[in-house]
């Protein structure tokens, strides 16, 4: 083959603003969000050399001012930061795509706390999506520094002048194309700077007010954050909701950054779970109301805030799912949410039972859908049983305890306490192996459970009035979940309580069931046979053992385990 040219591809820049203008973010609005990121950067770099020791003058009083002018058709955004000489005008702005973010962090070693946001979108020239003309009037922190005032009008020709400018900082001010006034609409800047800044840590001001809220509690330390903190937050950003049952505060630097607060809110069986309702952000600048590319799916009912800067914001939905970091992320996430769980289940087992309702199906869904979740919370899955503890005498446990009090040591009478593993009605909760330990004797590795407390209310006496324990699965994901534990504990019987039992679970001391004297049969098997005949189906097993207790039914018919999983699929 011959090679008949080789060159370099040269990129005339002409043609680049008319792409930034048109397709770059099919949202304009974002432009707003750059430029205020940029505002409180500068702000956040003049604290860092301040600290340094590098700029010994007075900062002031941080704060960004947002002005509109509807007549000129222009929107100006000014902080005190640390504003730009006409040399870092030359190379920040003049050259596109170059940040100072970088440099910054390297050169004053920046600490999470006042992290930069850099590097977030396109940045500064996301503001030609919007503008016909940009104006920069800036004046650096350093000594001597002389004012710049840079224009542009979207082409690639710039103008740098000196400016009279005494202010330290910088005024970013664009004169907005036609189609584009709804940006001098002071409501329509609060409604952006409430959706995109209200958690930067800045005062922004509009008309003399400041109309962000600043405070993100989840980049706080959680050692700093009241329980009424965590529920402020959640009311705040989902507002007329109950109040969540309980939250996990994310917060790692290493090996990735990631902090957040998210809830469990209480799962209405209307609410769309698979919807995300999760807000992102990266360095308190909201990013989306989607984290369903970057979070498990089975997280998806929880609420609340993942902020992180490494989550990279620019590429497509499939790399998203596939990018290393966001996996690890993913997992971290899982694994916090995991070990909030089991902590309240170890600490704080009365509460872990009155959101058992909620999370239990949470966890459920978590288990059968991620491997490694299912093992962080295979000790904390619970189920009601029938199971009764003996009743706690008030009286006898009712013990002494000496206090100390201003008047010198008293004893005082505590009560005891209602047993731990129970609801607010008293119903028992226990995980699997205390089910089959607690009846290793009485039903080895065999569990009976029902699905449904009503229907089969004469099935869970007929277990009970045996002293056979009966575990309820009858949430709505309790069917898949049926088949799950059978995979998961291949050693284990589970038998619902309407299907047979086998012989020898049925307490054979408790006989005292009258004979015939005429067959010399007792009563049950007369009913047994009675109902062999008719039925005439020899697999059928009756039971009488309950004509003992007037509350429970004369006899009752079990199929085989087989033959009612096949009577239920012919039912559906
Ligand atoms: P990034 O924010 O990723 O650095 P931008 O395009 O948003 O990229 O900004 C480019 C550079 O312009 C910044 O890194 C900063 O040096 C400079 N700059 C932009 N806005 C301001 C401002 N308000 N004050 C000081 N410097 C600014
Ligand atoms: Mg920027």
């Amino acid at each position: 083959m011959t090679v008949l040219e080789q060159g370099t591809i040269t990129i005339h820049t002409e043609n680049i603003f008319p792409i930034i203008k048109k397709s770059l973010y099919t949202d304009h609005e974002v432009f707003l969000r750059e430029l205020v990121s940029n505002a409180v950067d500068a702000i956040a770099k003049l604290n860092m050399v301040s600290r340094s020791g590098e700029y010994s003058g007075d900062i002031g009083e941080p704060e960004i001012t947002i002005t509109v002018d509807k007549d000129n058709k222009t929107l100006s955004i000014t902080d005190n930061g640390i504003g730009m000489t006409a040399d870092e005008v030359k190379k920040y702005i003049n050259q596109v795509a170059f940040s100072s973010a970088e440099e910054f962090i390297e050169k004053y070693k920046a600490s999470s706390n006042d992290a930069i946001i850099g590097h977030f979108g396109l940045g500064f020239y996301s503001s030609f999506m919007v503008a016909r003309q940009v104006e920069i009037d800036t004046l650096s922190y350093k000594e001597g520094a002389q004012a710049v005032h840079w224009t542009c009008d979207g082409s690639p020709i710039f103008q740098l002048e000196d400016s009279g400018r005494i202010q330290r900082g910088t005024t970013i001010t664009l004169t907005l194309m036609d189609e584009e006034i709804e940006y001098t609409e002071p409501s329509r800047i609060r409604q952006l700077i409430k959706t995109y800044c209200d958690f930067m840590p800045v005062p922004i001001k509009l008309d003399g007010e400041t109309i962000n809220r600043q405070k993100a509690p989840w980049r706080e330390s959680p050692n700093n954050l009241t329980q009424e903190d965590y529920l402020e937050l959640y009311r705040y950003l989902y507002p007329f909701q109950e109040e969540p049952l309980l939250w996990v505060h994310l917060n790692t630097d290493y090996p990735f950054i990631v902090n957040g607060i998210l809830y469990f809110p209480k799962l209405k069986p209307d609410v769309d779970v698979t919807q995300g309702n999760i807000k992102l952000f990266c360095n308190q600048v909201f990013v989306s109301d989607h984290c369903e590319d970057i979070i498990p799916k089975f997280l998806m009912p929880l609420r609340g805030v993942i902020d992180s800067t490494d989550i990279p914001l620019n590429i497509s939905r499939s790399a998203l799912q596939t990018n290393r970091t966001v996996r690890k992320i993913a997992d971290y996430v899982a694994k916090k949410v995991a070990d909030r769980l089991k902590e309240l289940y170890r600490d704080n087992r009365k509460e872990y039972i009155r959101c058992w309702q909620d999370i239990g199906t949470f966890v459920k869904f978590g288990s059968l859908n991620d491997d490694k979740f299912k093992k962080q919370v295979e000790d904390i899955l619970i189920y009601r049983t029938t199971y009764t503890p003996e009743p706690v005498n008030n009286e006898e446990k009712a013990v002494e305890v000496q206090v100390q009090t201003e008047e010198g040591d008293v004893w005082q009478e505590v009560a005891s306490q209602t047993p731990e593993n129970t609801d607010e009605k008293g119903r028992y909760y226990s995980t699997l192996s205390e089910y089959l330990e607690r009846n290793q004797k009485r039903h080895e590795n065999r569990v009976f459970y029902c699905t449904d407390e009503t229907t089969q209310a004469t099935y869970i006496q007929l277990h009970t009035s045996q002293g056979l324990e009966v575990l309820f699965l009858d949430s709505f994901i309790d069917s898949h979940f049926i088949s799950f534990l059978e995979r998961e504990h291949t050693e284990v019987k589970f038998s619902r309580v309407d299907a047979e039992l086998d012989d020898n679970l049925i307490d054979q001391d408790n006989n005292s069931e009258i004979v015939d004297p005429k067959t010399n049969k007792t009563r049950s098997e007369l009913i047994k046979d009675l109902f062999t005949a008719a039925l005439n189906k020899p697999k059928l097993t009756i039971r009488t053992e309950s004509l003992k207790s007037e509350n429970t039914p004369p006899a009752m018919v079990l199929l085989p385990e087989f033959m009612r999983r096949l009577q239920d699929m012919t039912a559906l």
